[in-house]
């Protein structure tokens, strides 16, 4: 057994011991879906859909004790981690809505003697390997549309949210999808290697660009598809027409909630120089609002550092551009435990490691630019491509720029945000594929073309 302990972030202290998998367990969780899965598959997709619809409300009925369980295994604060288990409603509702119509075979063409049609049938079993920082929402993305669709799914939650993983899997089953159909697969990074070795038809991933490059070298040869939600390093442009009180509350939110990690965190600012002493001076000031402190209590709006490690990689990121001349406007240190202050960098350049580097905490850098040519062509500089956004009263003036941005998603006046109705895909180091949206049901099937005439 791969045993491991999971510990509170907010105090050290260990929640629980968890018995883990074994390459072997692994193996015989993966033949007990592979031996299921026809039967899912043929089951209606109204049953299919009533059990998800089940599982969505049992999570809402149980709020406050999976709310409790998020906060203390990930440091959540516990407003945002009601927030997010609010919030998965609305994306497991999108899923209902429309995976009935996305699924139905169709006419093509028939303007032959040939009829011309389209179906749809599930991968069959697929992994999803999953990241800890929203693992309701993360989770969801793949978990319900490869069910809804008629797959198996054999989950591994991140080891620092097995706990979550574990409660995601008991409602899945107390909501009637069946106990061979949705397993969840329990361990670290060795665990998941071990299940990229089965016999898949897709794997889903969600994490670290270093991981994820791992994984598609572990899986390079193998035919399957397989789609990576990896990291970014998102920027936001602050034009010279905005309200700067607005825009400055609106990206330190965008900045700080979820403590810095979210893929779609704002991890870089240019701000236009006509503003920027007002707008560095107007977002420490929201920054200075941010309580930091114990994440079960209601008011903190910042809780530790999910793993302890990233304190040591937000020190080193700090000290790398103080020696490149940044200077610190606000925070700056570590704070006892997994804590990190709030920390503002201003003339910063993208020679930092700051402002390359995915964070993933409570750090931001912020840059001046003389116009908009140079705000587009610094955000552009990076190996990430998951989001960018501009902030401007001009409509016009940010289709211009956000046309020239290469990212899987471009925000006007609003950043860190995710939708069910849009694709969520990043480019370059930020992944491949797409989840939600149409695309995000589409990639769970694969089309079969029918060419079919009548004996004549
Ligand atoms: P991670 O890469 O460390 O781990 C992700 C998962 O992969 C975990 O379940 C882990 O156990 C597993 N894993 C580790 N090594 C493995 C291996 N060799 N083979 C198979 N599985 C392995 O990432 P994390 O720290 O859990 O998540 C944070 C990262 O995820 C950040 O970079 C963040 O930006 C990214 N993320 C992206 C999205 C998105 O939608 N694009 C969403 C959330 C998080």
């Amino acid at each position: 057994m791969s045993n491991f302990e999971i510990t509170n972030p907010a105090n050290g202290e260990t929640l629980a011991s968890i018995s883990g998998d074994t390459p072997d367990s692994v193996r015989a969780k993966f033949e007990r879906a592979r031996a299921a899965s026809a039967a899912w598959r043929a089951t209606p997709l109204a049953t299919r859909c009533a059990a998800i619809e089940k599982w969505s409300s049992l999570l809402s009925e149980n709020i406050e004790s999976l709310s409790k369980i998020l906060s203390q295994e990930m440091g959540k604060p516990i407003g945002q981690a009601r927030g997010e288990i609010n919030a998965n409603a609305g994306r497991v509702q999108f899923f209902l809505e429309n995976v009935d119509k996305h699924m139905r075979m169709e006419r093509r063409s028939d303007d032959s003697n040939t009829e011309e049609f389209v179906s749809y049938e599930p991968l069959g079993v697929i992994a999803n390997i999953s990241a800890w920082n929203f693992p309701y929402f993360v989770g969801t993305n793949v978990i319900v549309p490869a069910l809804l669709t008629g797959n198996a799914v054999l989950y591994k939650p991140s080891e620092f949210t097995t706990l979550t993983g574990k409660e995601i899997e008991r409602y899945m089953h107390q909501a009637g999808v069946p106990e061979d159909i949705f397993i969840g697969v329990y361990g670290k990074g060795d665990i998941g290697e071990a299940l990229l070795k089965q016999d898949l038809d897709g794997g889903f991933f969600t994490g670290s660009y270093a991981t994820g490059k791992k994984i598609s070298e572990q899986l390079a040869g193998r035919l399957i598809p397989l789609q990576l939600e990896l990291g970014g390093k998102d920027p936001i442009y602050v034009a010279d027409d905005v309200d700067i009180e607005s825009a400055a509350a609106g990206i330190a939110d965008g900045a700080f909630y979820n403590n810095g990690q979210s893929c779609c965190s704002v991890e870089r600012i240019y701000v236009n120089e006509a503003i920027a002493d007002k707008f560095v001076a107007s977002f420490v000031q929201s920054v200075k609002g941010m309580k930091v402190g114990d994440p079960l209590e209601e008011d903190t709006y910042i809780g530790p550092l999910t793993r302890k490690a990233q304190v040591d990689i937000l020190k080193a990121q700090v000290a790398d551009a103080q020696s490149k001349g940044a200077e610190i406007a606000f925070g700056g240190k570590p704070l006892e435990g997994n804590y990190f202050e709030p920390t503002v960098l201003t003339n910063v350049t993208n020679e930092m490691k700051v402002m390359r580097e995915e964070s993933f905490g409570p750090i931001i850098g912020i840059a001046v630019v003389s116009d908009d040519a140079e705000a587009i062509s610094l955000m552009n500089d990076t190996e990430y491509g998951l989001t960018s956004g501009v902030f401007t009263k001009s409509r016009e003036r940010a289709e211009g720029i956000l046309s020239q941005l290469n990212s899987g998603s471009v925000y006007w006046n609003c950043c860190d945000r995710v939708s069910p109705n849009l694709p969520w895909s990043g480019r370059n180091n930020s992944g491949i594929g797409s989840t939600l949206g149409v695309e995000g049901i589409t990639a769970f099937m694969k089309p079969k073309a029918w060419h079919m005439r009548a004996a004549g």
